[in-house]
């Protein structure tokens, strides 16, 4: 069997990095082309130089379209007006589309699942670690077992982090709500500042804490009155994301067009 070959675009950033170690790492991926924005101090480059591995001969470019041609599969760490345009080239391509970009609008979202009907085979996920997706369930399961129990979120990222809540703080935030059989938009309060009045029963809160280089700590607090229950996933590594979306690149070699995400490629 031939290897899949793929496509890292924002190859120059803190994922895209990762990404170009973890395909070169992994048998079965050959690492077929790399971009990022033009004018990004990364093209140009030697993907496998920039990443620490010595020359590669694959230079980081700044055409999406030159840079998928012949290419199977896209892991795309970037941001969301991106993934979307990434998306509508997987559809037409039909390539596999790897999205781990965060912070994506309603309608964003909604662009890239479409991909999935168009000829796409996309997984999406706000976070790749196999460990976090495994959370969710034990999350789900408190949240449902604990009924009177307030849930609150908190998380803290490194400073460079552009949106908040994060992308699994907010999946996190969705487990807990489908445990208690409520939609997360409605229940959901994403911080408190001033005179806010007493915690609403039944609601979600967030709270976002950024500084130095954390890669992504979350905490799921169950705050009950007589005991506090905290679930807490610490990433040190962003290696760990990247060999989840690599490992989903290879899953989804085998399915069919779609939507999908992390806890499919684990069978959760
Ligand atoms: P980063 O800023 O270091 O990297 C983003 C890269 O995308 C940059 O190199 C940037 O130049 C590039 N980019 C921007 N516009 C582009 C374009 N038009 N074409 C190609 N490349 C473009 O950020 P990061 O820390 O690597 O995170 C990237 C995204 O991944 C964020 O949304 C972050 O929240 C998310 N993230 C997700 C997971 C996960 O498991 N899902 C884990 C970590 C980070």
């Amino acid at each position: 069997m031939t290897d899949l070959r793929i496509a890292i675009a924002g190859a120059g950033g803190r994922m895209g990095l990762a990404n170009i170690r973890a395909v070169h790492a992994t048998p079965g991926l050959v690492l077929h082309s790399a971009f990022d924005r033009p004018g990004a101090t990364a093209v140009g480059r030697d993907a496998g130089e920039l990443a620490g591995l010595g020359a590669l001969g694959v230079v980081i470019g700044d055409d999406p379209e030159a840079a998928l041609e012949g290419a199977e599969a896209i892991i795309d760490f970037t941001a969301p007006a991106v993934s979307v345009m990434l998306a509508e080239f997987a559809a037409t391509r039909e390539l596999i589309h790897i999205v781990g970009t965060t912070g994506c609008s309603r309608e964003e979202d909604w662009s890239i699942q479409k991909a999935g009907s168009a000829g796409a085979r996309i997984v999406k996920s706000g976070n790749f670690s196999p460990g976090l997706n495994l959370l969710l369930g034990l999350v789900r399961q408190a949240a449902a077992a604990l009924p009177g129990y307030d849930v609150e979120i908190l998380e803290m990222h490194h400073n460079k982090k552009v949106d908040a809540p994060s992308g699994t703080a907010l999946m996190l935030g969705r487990a807990a709500a489908e445990g208690r059989g409520i939609d997360l938009d409605e229940h959901a309060v994403r911080a408190r500042d001033g005179h806010t009045g007493m915690r609403v029963p039944g609601s979600i809160g967030f709270q976002a804490l950024r500084g130095g280089a954390v890669v992504g700590e979350h905490s799921v607090i169950l705050a009950g009155d007589t005991e506090r229950i905290e679930i807490v996933h610490r990433a040190q590594d962003r290696g760990m994301f990247a060999a989840g979306a690599v490992q989903a690149a290879l899953w989804a070699k085998d399915q069919p067009a779609g939507f999908y995400s992390m806890a499919d490629v684990l069978g959760l």
